[in-house]
């Protein structure tokens, strides 16, 4: 039997327990908290040099770190090029470091699929934290893209203890997976932009794109013998938009009229700007009828809800979808031609929806 200070101090010892539970919880809740809102960040990046020096200053700040620096290995100077292009030399980011190739940077990126964390050694660690000697810490966050180690983020602490191989490190794993994420992202947006397949007010692919992918889908449908539908979009009534409120208003219509169809779309359709305020989607080994449901989808997601316009105002706005179908047989050879037809008869079908009333979708003949 314990007497009665015995319990008392039991008590105690569990309540103290319980505090110290309460505060570690507060404090993992917290870095969740933080580590959330980097990520947000990141994906919110929508330019290279957003995204690098959110991933360098910006992590510096919200983890309140000595030093923090990005490696990447860009052996073809690619990304640096691109950097040059947006207007920023690789050379005005802070804590920005090109490598030729990951070989020989530091002994951790031999085996690097986890965040190594561990003791700073200026042996190791000096071309990753160049001119740094004062670091007590550190952690290796891998940047790879298709499993292949392209970088790393590198975070480096004066606290010997604030990186330890014992931590736990999921939260640093995670954010490593969203900014390869970012990146790779980030810099296929930029070498599009540069291809001059790019639309740049809506960032849809534009004509040309469409142009050279319709036929390699037709190739392909035609080698799987299966469908291929063109969706053609065209805004009801566009120039009163333009007449009304002005070309920037017209601009924020044709932007959020963008978003709606993509909404829709699956990633494996082709989605193009055409023309002004014109549309194109390709859904490959898709029937006509799924085309129609998909357009009328569409057609409901534009006019269903108003658009708001940057003065507050709303504006309800239409759109008229011209719906063509083919199956090339097998071995094709004009796919030029062919994909010519196909938008032709779109565009057709499109005319008919429009003198019937608009706000609606029509079909094509068959060809
Ligand atoms: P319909 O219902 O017959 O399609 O009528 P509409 O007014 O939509 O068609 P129309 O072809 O007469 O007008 C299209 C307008 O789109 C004219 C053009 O100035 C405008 N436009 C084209 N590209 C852009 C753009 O990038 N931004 C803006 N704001 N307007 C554009
Ligand atoms: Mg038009
Ligand atoms: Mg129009």
């Amino acid at each position: 039997m314990s007497t009665p200070e015995e319990l008392q101090a039991k008590l105690q010892a569990t309540e103290r327990q319980l505090d110290e539970l309460t505060a570690e919880v507060a404090r993992n809740e917290a870095k969740m908290r933080r580590s959330q809102r980097r990520e947000m960040r990141l994906l919110q990046a929508e330019d290279l040099t957003t995204l690098l020096s959110e991933l360098t200053v910006g992590m510096k700040t919200s983890y309140g770190l000595e030093k923090v620096s990005v490696v990447l290995c860009d052996p073809d100077h690619d990304v640096r090029h691109l950097l040059l292009a947006a207007g920023t030399p690789a050379d005005e980011l802070e804590g920005l470091i090109f490598v030729e190739s990951m070989a020989g940077v530091t002994p951790q990126y031999v085996a690097l699929r986890q965040p190594w964390l561990g003791p700073y050694t200026a042996c190791d660690h000096q071309i990753i934290f160049p001119g740094d000697r004062r670091l007590g810490s550190v952690a290796l966050i891998p940047l790879t893209y298709r499993g292949k180690l392209l970088g790393s983020i590198n975070l480096g602490s004066a606290d010997t203890l604030r990186f330890t191989r014992d931590h736990a490190s999921d939260f640093l794993a995670h954010l490593g997976v969203i900014a390869s994420y970012c990146v790779e992202n980030v810099i296929n947006r930029a070498r599009l932009l540069r291809s001059g397949f790019t639309d740049v007010l809506t960032g849809w692919h534009n004509r040309r794109y469409l142009q050279v992918r319709i036929k390699e889908e037709l190739a392909r449908v035609s080698r799987e013998g299966s469908n291929l539908v063109c969706l053609m979009l065209d805004i009801d009534h566009f120039k009163r938009v333009n007449d009304t409120w002005g070309h920037a208003a017209g601009d924020v219509v044709l932007r959020e009229i963008a978003q709606r169809i993509e909404a829709e779309v699956r990633s494996s359709d082709v989605a193009a700007r055409y023309g002004g305020e014109e549309f194109i989607v390709l859904l490959p080994n898709t029937d006509t009828q799924s085309g129609v449901r998909l357009a009328e989808r569409i057609r409901t997601a534009i006019s269903a809800t108003p658009v708001e316009l940057p003065g507050g105002e709303e504006v309800t706005i239409t759109a008229s979808i011209g719906i063509a179908g083919v199956a090339p047989e097998r071995h094709v050879e004009d796919l030029k031609t062919l994909g010519d037809s196909l938008i032709a008869r779109a565009d057709v079908a499109l005319y008919q929806a429009k003198s019937d009333g608009r706000d609606r979708v029509a079909v094509a003949e068959a060809a």
